[in-house]
């Protein structure tokens, strides 16, 4: 799973771009992909317009037209795959638990071990609420409940990440098929990140 077979279509100093890849880029709240190329480590993967930038660790030793073969860290992928998705249902349950006093600011993955969100709280964040919101999440992952993609009504690109009963919500990032597959998750208040606002850590358990 997660390997390619494409050709160069662009390589400079640290990065190649392939006419086709399964590598993918960071955004949209999840860290982009590491793996390796034709034997070249691959240390990240980020997108510049249309194009798909896989950054090697050293000089990127591809000529354009070679034929190349290279695979995703799998592992490292799916964990992300994971934990991406488990952001998705703790973004649900904070609005269920803190509902209007806590609206989401922004998230994003450092890596694939924590993802961290942040809130705009009009009071102080009550951690016995926040513990609430663990317990539900993890119930959510434990009643394994089917992850389903579609295509906005109108688009033909953006797709729509849904779990029931929570409302669809546009993401073009990876994610598991079943909750289950996300296992535990533990969720802390991460430092303050200003005024009004609080962050929310997750890892996996
Ligand atoms: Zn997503």
């Amino acid at each position: 799973m997660g390997e390619l077979d494409a050709a160069v279509t662009r390589a400079e100093d640290n990065f190649v771009v392939l006419d086709g890849t399964c590598f993918f880029p960071q955004g949209g709240g999840q860290a982009g992909d590491t793996g390796e190329i034709s034997g070249s480590k691959i240390v990240d993967t980020l997108s510049d317009g249309e194009e798909i930038c896989h950054i090697t660790e050293g000089a990127a030793p591809f000529k354009p037209g070679q034929l190349v073969h290279g695979a995703i860290d799998w592992q490292r992928r799916y964990r992300i795959m994971r934990l991406h998705s488990a952001s998705h249902l703790v973004y649900y349950v904070m609005q269920e638990v803190f509902g209007d006093s806590c609206r989401p600011a922004s998230s994003g993955m450092l890596d694939d071990v924590k993802d961290r969100s942040d809130y705009l709280f009009d009071e102080p964040l009550d951690r016995g609420r926040l513990a609430l919101v663990e317990d539900r999440v993890n119930h959510l992952i434990a009643n394994g409940l089917p992850i389903t993609h579609s295509l906005e009504p109108g688009s033909k690109e953006r797709l729509l990440w849904r779990v029931a009963p929570f409302p669809a919500m546009a993401c073009g990032g990876t994610h598991v098929r079943n909750t289950a597959e996300i296992g535990r998750v533990s969720l802390r208040r991460g430092s303050k990140p200003g005024r009004g606002r609080e962050r929310i850590e997750l890892t996996l358990a």
